[in-house]
């Protein structure tokens, strides 16, 4: 068997059909996330179990569709640029909202997931049920899953900012159940500057997908381009809150007292006050990840 020359390589490229393609752009998207995984890494943004889900779930992500996982990169580049801001620039968090959020420092495998799980599942989805077509044709069958995608990424950036920036908040959140005040961080409060975030977020993503639409393609696009994922992105801050504030686990500390999402203060266990069994931050993260995605869809039927 002879060696495969590049003009060989090209024609089973063009003519092998998607497999091939979708195994180079594997290749591709490995040697990209490996390098996005290895900078957040030492940038101390992600935990080496993050950064090895990070490397799985991106690399598949571009193999699937190579301008989806470029969002999906914006959506990380949003909330590196917060998290940076916050270090060089804007007021630190409220002292205790380190010791209120379920995980405060980088992030893990389980976050990783539940923030790309959602939009792994769609192009999956589409992948399936789209066959013969690239990842980015506008078709009849295809414009559903292309919307919720970009809704998907919309919710995570929105629910990202949100609470990156609502903790900063001068004014106490308060429970989206309730209305009584809540400690910053605590899943469930909501603030206006969080919610004017979360907007924020959600806008600029859609309106970036929609503008790119504009220009590459002015015949395909329509307004929905921008308000499906602009709509159900924001609204994935409000399905968070109303998940954070109702099934989340929340325990109170019997050392100070306090009520915080830690399974431990001060090194001691602390007590489960609210929330269904498994519900922690990332649980809530992938429902309302999955959540948005239906809420795309329902849209796109109205
Ligand atoms: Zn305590």
């Amino acid at each position: 068997m002879k060696a495969l020359g590049l003009v060989e390589l090209c024609y089973t490229i063009a003519n092998g059909g998607m497999a091939v393609i979708t195994f180079y752009l594997l290749l591709l998207g490995l040697l990209g996330t490996s390098l996005l995984a290895v900078f957040s890494w030492l940038a101390g943004w992600l935990q080496t179990s993050g950064a090895v889900m990070l490397v799985l779930l991106g690399s598949t992500i571009f193999a699937l569709s190579p301008v989806m996982a470029g969002f999906l990169a914006l959506f990380f580049a949003m909330s590196y640029g917060v998290q940076g801001l916050k270090k060089w620039g804007l007021p630190p968090n409220p002292t205790d909202a380190h010791e209120i959020i379920e995980k405060a420092g980088a992030r893990d495998a389980g976050q990783v997931v539940a923030n790309c799980g959602p939009l792994l599942a769609v192009l999956v989805g589409q992948r399936w049920l789209v066959s013969g077509q690239s990842s980015l044709a506008v078709t009849e069958a295809s414009l559903p899953f292309l919307l919720a995608e970009v809704a998907v990424i919309a919710g995570v950036a929105a629910d990202t900012w949100s609470s990156e920036i609502g903790v900063l908040s001068s004014k106490a959140p308060r429970s989206i159940i309730s209305g009584r005040k809540l400690a910053p961080g605590l899943s469930g409060g909501v603030s206006l500057l969080g919610t004017m975030a979360g907007a924020g977020a959600a806008i600029i993503v859609a309106g970036l997908w929609w503008g790119g639409n504009q220009l590459f393609r002015p015949e395909a696009t329509t307004s929905a381009f921008f308000w499906v994922p602009a709509l159900a992105g924001f609204a994935a801050t409000w399905i968070d809150s109303l998940l954070g504030g109702t099934v989340q686990q929340k325990y109170r500390c019997a050392i100070c007292g306090k009520i915080t999402e830690q399974r431990q203060h001060h090194g001691e266990l602390t007590t489960k006050i609210s929330g269904l069994p498994g519900f922690n931050n990332d649980t809530v993260n992938l429902l309302t990840g999955l959540l948005t995605l239906l809420l795309a869809f329902w849209l796109q039927g109205l």
